[in-house]
């Protein structure tokens, strides 16, 4: 068995230190590009989501180096999401690759036991005990929070670094490192040392940078290649940006529910809005777009697919977040279409009308 897996932000260090923990074989797609959505469009149906096209485009690139094993999250939400795994697998065995795949879904949805049952067939090849499988899971757990904290930190502060560029090399230089390193081990102590570098590099804390929240559907805001480098971008400008959706946040989220003792803000600020799961991540979407603006944030961008459901009902309501709080919120809907050139003015022109507020109120 080769196990591969879709891209999603970090996850794929994460991985990386899972399968070498357990020891065994396993493909990391190649990183995001645009000849990996061409694939990945070229084999979709035309009006599903664009995080399914990317994913087929990362599995077709897999299978191509030897991978035979998907490992996916599922979700049994009302969107489409739910129905992925299904057809992701119809649509490659069209393509007559019979490729196994392993969801992982959510053990309220599934039973403990079957969830039990798909977690250890990820780790049936090894040969290690269950012991050492439960400590390399937990050496993943780590690397995920250690990623994710690092790339926070420096989308943060990079609005604040006195030496421009310090923060965005330094998110450069971990991802490659880590990737590069041997062994599990060796991926974790990578991390561990960047941890310490990004906390010593230098902040000028009398700056005030334009601080944006970036919302949205989960994928879109943390897969680089489908909100065309937003962040990469703002953080080349000097501005501050936060998200709390990142992978890390995602494990603990599910697993907080999954035991039903999730008491994060999110939900608290979303209610008055929308108080159920109406599928995908439009409660998180505007339960922190409230968070935000009570953090004082200048603005909110919210990103998502063209026709992601969740995200449309998400995006009625924040007009009247946007009226009521007095904060501006820019959405950006992207698909393999967006054109580069009007999705940049537009980001440009929200950063202008920002900061002339910022100026009108000194
Ligand atoms: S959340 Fe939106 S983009 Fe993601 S699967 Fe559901 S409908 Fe598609």
């Amino acid at each position: 068995m080769n196990i591969t897996f879709p891209h999603l932000g970090n996850t794929y260090i994460a991985a990386k230190v899972l399968f070498d923990a357990l020891d065994v074989e396993y493909t990391i797609p190649p990183i995001s590009t645009k000849k990996t959505l061409e694939i990945g469009c070229l084999h979709s149906p035309d009006d599903i989501c664009l995080p399914f096209k990317i994913m087929i485009g990362n599995y077709i690139e897999s299978i191509e180096k030897g991978a035979d094993t998907v490992l996916i999250t599922g979700s049994c939400g009302p969107c489409r999401f739910g129905e992925y795994c299904e057809l992701q697998k119809k649509v490659l065995m069209s393509l007559g690759r019979q490729i196994n795949f392993i969801v992982i879904d959510e053990p309220s949805k599934i039973g403990i036991k079957e969830f039990l049952n798909r977690l250890s067939s990820v780790a049936k090849d090894s040969r290690l005990s269950i012991y050492k499988k439960i400590k390399a899971l937990n050496m993943a757990l780590k690397a995920i929070n250690l990623i994710d904290e690092i790339e926070k930190e420096c989308r943060f502060f990079a609005g604040y670094e006195k030496n421009k560029g310090e923060f965005s090399k330094l998110l450069k230089d971990v991802k490659r490192e880590a990737i590069e390193s041997k062994g599990a081990e060796g991926t974790l102590k990578v991390l561990e040392n960047y941890k310490d570098k990004v906390d010593r590099i230098e902040i000028d804390n009398f700056k005030t940078p334009i601080k944006i929240g970036i919302i949205g559907e989960i994928y879109t805001i943390i897969d680089s290649l489908s909100n065309l480098y937003i962040e990469d971008i703002l953080m080349n400008l000097g501005v501050s940006t936060k998200r709390t959706l990142y992978p890390s946040w995602w494990v603990k989220n599910t697993a907080l529910s999954a035991l039903k003792i999730n008491r994060s803000p999110i939900y608290k600020e979303a209610k008055h809005y929308l108080g159920m799961c109406i599928g995908g991540h439009a409660q998180e979407c505007v339960g922190e777009a409230m968070l935000n603006y009570k953090m004082r944030f200048d603005g909110l961008i919210q990103i998502f697919p063209v026709g992601c459901m969740p995200e449309i009902v998400s995006k009625a309501i924040l007009p009247d977040i946007e009226k009521r709080y007095n904060i501006p919120i820019l959405s950006l809907v992207v698909d393999e279409m967006t054109g580069e050139a009007g999705y940049y003015t537009r980001i440009e022109a929200f950063l202008d009308l920002i900061e002339g507020r910022k100026r009108m109120c000194i």
